[in-house]
């Protein structure tokens, strides 16, 4: 804490550009609030990279990234350019490399945005997905066979080590204990995927012995998706592979009326490394350019970025400037039923910050 932070910002492709600069004005106001010394530098990579040099950012990007405080990046993908290049030429790298293995989502359901699940009111919904970021399901190992033929065969391969599980559940089961509910639930499928699986359980199991104080639950992943829409008040912090973390992060923020305003943190609790703070939404290609996308998930990542710093009244000032624009009903953007701009919404939420 204290002194300059350098934040490296990659505001990447579609809505990037547009939200990006609302989370740099909100971060802008706390940090003039809150005297914190912020030093920005903006790098150009993603998919127009991509089209202009034949790779997503320059061959030494990660090693240009490594001396930063924290990343703040915008999104990354273009109909242009085939996903897993800008999946694997950017985002997986900087995670892997880095060693992100905590991808943190928070869930909330805001007074004043539509809910649409009947019935649930703001503080029903309030949980945390914590998504293991680096190994799991998301591997390179695996290929083709018989290609062209009517053998043709694809073969995928998961890696879960024991090192990488249990990081990342005592990741969340210290979270857990950090919280009033003290729960945890963790997702896996260890009926159908039968070594992986039930090896994950298996560390739930054991790691449990040291959190007598966590209440926990755990589910297979279909059951806890309809869980997710019948009953969200039941979670607090849910943790679960990179498959279905990524799965039941992107249903979170669904049940709260919108993707647009959920963010996440790509994290090193370490610290040895940078941390990349990002929206849970892609780059939204139908209605890039619109200057319509909702800028909360970009400006929200920017509170997770100065909690990470060491400044939780700075973040949590940003967090409480969102919830009372959002209650006030005052400038919300279309995906919550208004019409106000992305500017708009951000300029509003960086007043209510100052
Ligand atoms: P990715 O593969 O990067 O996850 P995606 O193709 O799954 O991206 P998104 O880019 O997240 O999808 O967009 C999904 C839908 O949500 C789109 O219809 C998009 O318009 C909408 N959306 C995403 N982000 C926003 C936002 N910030 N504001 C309003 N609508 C959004
Ligand atoms: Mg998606």
């Amino acid at each position: 804490m204290g002194g300059q932070h350098r934040i490296a910002v990659i505001a990447g492709d579609g809505i990037g550009q547009e939200v990006v600069p609302e989370g740099l004005r909100a971060l802008e106001m706390a940090a003039k609030r809150f005297d914190i010394d912020l030093a920005f530098t903006e790098f150009d990579w993603g998919c127009g990279h991509y089209e202009r040099h034949g790779r997503m950012m320059p061959e030494d990007g990660i090693d240009r990234l490594a001396s930063f405080d924290a990343i703040f990046l915008g999104a990354v993908g273009w109909p242009t350019v085939p996903d897993h290049v800008s999946l694997w030429g950017l985002l997986i790298p900087i995670r892997r490399r880095f060693e992100q293995y905590v991808n943190l989502r928070p869930v909330r359901l805001f007074e004043g945005v539509p809910c649409p699940l009947a019935g649930k009111k703001p503080g029903d919904i309030d949980f945390l997905i914590v998504r293991e970021n680096v190994e799991g399901e998301y591997s390179e190992i695996g290929g083709r066979l018989y290609a062209g033929t009517e053998r043709e065969m694809a073969v995928q391969e998961s890696i879960f080590t024991r090192f990488g599980v249990d990081r990342i559940l005592r990741y969340a089961f210290e979270l857990a204990r950090s919280r009033p509910k003290r729960h945890l639930t963790s997702a896996t499928k260890s009926n159908g995927i039968i070594h992986t699986m039930p090896f994950w359980d298996e560390r739930v199991k054991a790691m449990a012995t040291a959190y007598p104080d966590v209440r926990l639950d755990q589910y297979h992943i279909d059951i806890l998706t309809a869980h997710f829409v019948r009953c969200p008040e039941r979670f607090d912090v849910v943790v679960g592979s990179n498959l279905f973390g990524d799965i039941l992060s992107d249903l979170g923020p669904a049940v709260t009326g919108t993707i647009g305003i959920a963010p996440s943190a790509n994290l090193n609790p370490e610290r040895r490394w940078p941390s990349m703070f990002e929206p849970v939404h892609g780059s939204a290609p139908d209605i890039a350019g619109q200057g319509i996308a909702n800028p909360i998930g970009q400006i929200w990542s920017g509170a997770m970025l100065l909690d990470h710093l060491g400044y939780p009244e700075a973040g949590a000032a940003i967090v409480a400037a969102i919830e009372r624009i959002l209650k006030s009903g005052r400038v919300l953007t279309r995906d919550m039923g208004g019409s106000a701009s992305t500017e708009e919404q951000g300029k509003a939420i960086a007043a209510e910050i100052g």
